[in-house]
Parts: C-alpha cells; sequence; structure tokens
C-alpha cells in the first residue's frame, strides 16, 4: 500500500476541496488509511489513476463464493499482524459432504450443521459453506448431489473432484450460485481451468510447492480465471504455519506476485483437526474444510476466530435498541447503558441475576463505555432521550427510569426532558441486584 506521501505526488494540489477533504495532503492521509478511494478526486488523470488503483489493490485478492446474503468474501487483506490495521474477512469453515451419501443422509447431515449456531457478544455464528465431495466418479451422481445438496442451504458451496469431467455439469447447473472448483492440480489444471471460465466460477488450485504454485497461478490467469484460492497443504502443523506464512509475508512485500490470493486448508476430523484448524485461523487460512465438526470443537473455533478477527481499532458493540429482561411489563423500570458489549452484557447479566423484570435500553455511544462516552459527549440526556423515544420504551413503561450511578448528572436534564420521574442507579453494576429488589418493595 502506497504512502500518504507516495498518493500526494499524484494529486493536482489545487486544494480544491470537492473530494471532501480540505486539502490534497489530506485526501491522500486519507487514501493511504484505506479510509477513500481514488475516484472521489476527479481531477487524477487516466494514466495515475490506474497506477494509483494498481498499487493500492490489496496484495491478497479479494474474492467471494457463493450469491445472495449468504456468499463468502475472502482475502482483501492488507497486513500480517492484526495490530498494524486488522484483518479484513473472518476465516469460513466448511463441512465435506460425500455424494454417495443417500438422500435421507444428505439431509440429516446438513440440517446438524445448520441447527450447529453460538452466540456470543452479540454475534451469531455457523458453519459458513459446504464441500460437496466426489466419491462416486460418476458425473451424474455427483450433478445430481449437488442439486439435492443446493435445495437443502443457501450456504455457498465446493465442489470437489479431481475429474473435470465429474465436475463440469454440476458447475453448469450451479453457476449461478458461484460455488469454488475444487480443485487443479498439476495433471489437471487446463481441463479445471477451462470449466473455471466456462462458468465463470472461482476455482482452487492445489500444490504444497510454492514455485510450482506460482507457475499453476500463471496458467489459470492465461486461462482467464483470476479468483483463485490457494491450497498450499495441510499434511502437518509445521507445514501449514510455514507455506501460508511465507505466501502472506511474500504477497505484502510485492516481491513475488504469483501467491497473492486466499489460501484454504483440509483438516480432516478429529483432535488433530482442531489443532490445524486453530492455526490456520491464526496464521492466515480464508477457508477450513472439516471432514466432520462436533458442536464442542467448533465453539472454540469460532471464537478463536472472533478474537483474531475483530477490529482492534473498534470495541465490539451491540445494537442499540429495548431489550426486554424477565418479562417486563408496563410499571417495570427503565434502566439504560451503553451499547460497548462488555458493558451491556455485564449490565445485563446483573439484572438477570435479580430476577427482577427490567426494559434495558442500549444507547449508541460508538462501543464506548459509560464514563468514556459521557466524557466524549456520546452519553448525555439528549442521547438517552432520543434513544428511548425512538425505541418506544416511554410508551411500554410508566415505571422509573434508572440512570447509571457513574452519569448521576445525566437525571436532572433528562427527567426535564421527558417529563418522567428519574432514579439515580448504582456505580457498580454489581449492586444492582439489591437496587431493583429494593425497587421493587
Ligand atoms: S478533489 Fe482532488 S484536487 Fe481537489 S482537494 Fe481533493 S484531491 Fe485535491
Amino acid at each position: 500500500m502506497p504512502t500518504a506521501i507516495e498518493f500526494f505526488k499524484f494529486l493536482p494540489k489545487t486544494n480544491c476541496g470537492e473530494c471532501g477533504q480540505a486539502t490534497c495532503l489530506a485526501f491522500a492521509m486519507q487514501l493511504a488509511n484505506q479510509k477513500a478511494t481514488i475516484d472521489a478526486c476527479p481531477y487524477v488523470d487516466g494514466g495515475a489513476k490506474e497506477k494509483l488503483e494498481e498499487s493500492s489493490a490489496p496484495p491478497v485478492r479479494a474474492i467471494t463464493i457463493g450469491s445472495g446474503d449468504r456468499a463468502v468474501s475472502m482475502g482483501g487483506e492488507t497486513v500480517l499482524y492484526r495490530h498494524e490495521r486488522r484483518f479484513v474477512n473472518p476465516t469460513a469453515f466448511a463441512i465435506s459432504i460425500s455424494d454417495t451419501c443417500s438422500a435421507q443422509e444428505m439431509e440429516q447431515e446438513v440440517s446438524k450443521y445448520l441447527d450447529m449456531a453460538f452466540e456470543r457478544v452479540g454475534t451469531v455464528f455457523n458453519i459458513d459453506m459446504f464441500v460437496l465431495r466426489d466419491d462416486s466418479g460418476d458425473p451424474e451422481s455427483f450433478r445430481t448431489a449437488a442439486v439435492r445438496l443446493r435445495s437443502l442451504t443457501d450456504l455457498p458451496l465446493v465442489l470437489e473432484s479431481s475429474s473435470a469431467d465429474v465436475l463440469s455439469s454440476a458447475a453448469a447447473e450451479l453457476r449461478d450460485v458461484r460455488p469454488l472448483i475444487y480443485g487443479a492440480g498439476q495433471d489437471n489444471i487446463e481441463a479445471m481451468v477451462a470449466v473455471a471460465k466456462e462458468n465463470s466460477l472461482p476455482l482452487a488450485l492445489i500444490g504444497n510447492d510454492l514455485d510450482r504454485m506460482a507457475e499453476m497461478v500463471e496458467v489459470a490467469r492465461k486461462g482467464g480465471v483470476e479468483d483463485l484460492i490457494l491450497d498450499l497443504g495441510s499434511s502437518s502443523m509445521k507445514h501449514i504455519l510455514e507455506s501460508n506464512t511465507v505466501a502472506r509475508k511474500v504477497s505484502l512485500r510485492r516481491t513475488f506476485k504469483g501467491l497473492g490470493y486466499p489460501l484454504m486448508n483440509l483438516v480432516g476430523s478429529g483432535p488433530a483437526a482442531m489443532m490445524k484448524a486453530s492455526l490456520a485461523v491464526m496464521k492466515y487460512s480464508s477457508l477450513v474444510v472439516f471432514d466432520s465438526l462436533e458442536a464442542q470443537q467448533a465453539l472454540p473455533l469460532m471464537t478463536l476466530r472472533q478474537n483474531i478477527y475483530t477490529d482492534p481499532q473498534v470495541p465490539i458493540q451491540v445494537k442499540e435498541d429495548l431489550y426486554p429482561i424477565s418479562d417486563p411489563g408496563e410499571e417495570s423500570p427503565i434502566l439504560f447503558t451503553t451499547n460497548f458489549s462488555l458493558t451491556y452484557f455485564t449490565v445485563r447479566a446483573d439484572i438477570e441475576k435479580s430476577r427482577q423484570p427490567v426494559w434495558l435500553q442500549v444507547v449508541d455511544t460508538e462501543g464506548l463505555s459509560v464514563l468514556t462516552a459521557y466524557a466524549a459527549g456520546k452519553f448525555s440526556h439528549e442521547h438517552v432521550a432520543t434513544a428511548l423515544q425512538a425505541s418506544g420504551a416511554l410508551d411500554r413503561s410508566k415505571g422509573p427510569i434508572v440512570t447509571p450511578g457513574m452519569v448521576a448528572k445525566l437525571s436532572g436534564k433528562l427527567e426535564e426532558a421527558l417529563g418522567r420521574k428519574v432514579m439515580v442507579g448504582t456505580m457498580e453494576s454489581s449492586a444492582l441486584p439489591k437496587f431493583l429488589k429494593n425497587l421493587r418493595q
């Protein structure tokens, strides 16, 4: 990624302000921080624009598998370490299903994984994709199984076979939902590129050797397939660590263009798969394929993934809304807090401990905690009043409104703004159970 000064060299330096920035230098800084695109300046000439677009394209190509709301984006990464900026697209988890399983077995398998969902700090996690594996060796059986799998789920699919003949009719049948073709090795690359090109589909390339992989990338690109994902092998943890790290490093340094694509790992099943998958999540894999996965294995992996892929510059937030706790009614108190996840879940847990019915209003403070948000002017009585009115809280309850004790100062102005009784709550959330029980008496 070019620096602000490198971007600045290509800008007209007239400081006209049409890009929304006061000066060309300010715009160059926005470009370097990926907060603006070069299109926002109408005065950059075509040649310079092309150069800038090329040099500012992410070093790991961004690709999409699937279609519609459930499509999975991969790649687009720009850093080696999360703290340098952020990782962009979380690793997708996929489950492999054989094309030889019966209709009933496939239905059971798919529904088992679709039901596997976990909620953690306000986000729900599921399996992201399914892989249809060619065990039959028969094009018609594979096509029939692909159509059946598609009818059972709208998650993105991977069509896996070493035979282009087996893959081609299934790829044509499902091309509208953009499955990944897996995959091309040295022996079948021309035929696989032809299938991917004919159906405008992304293609996985398979090979352990980085130099040979770069050569295959060249063959695929010359054949007209640009959306690639690379399987550099998953035989051991050492191999995953070395191959994935080298591929990411050389792509970011732009010293070796051929490997700038999302990576994938096939990890199998059982405890060894867990270890490999953990490493793959931490070390740059965009897609991890399991032969099977139990809920107790999926939960820690999805938690790890969430931790690696959250933006370190953006606090985890919950949605601004009115949250009913313990079936509140029209006499129940209304408490409010900020949308910083850690604050919300702590307050919520303490309210639940009290077993008292409460309406909890979350106010959007851009993820700041109570005192920080108040100091930053994002948790004023106006913000709280607007949130209470927008959520309908004031119509649903005539009970007292309770401010967090740390922002007791809000109570007077809030009472005035709402024309309703406002009480001061506890300094610490942990004191809420006792406070709420006393309030009830
Ligand atoms: S629109 Fe272009 S020329 Fe005008 S200030 Fe922005 S970068 Fe500079």
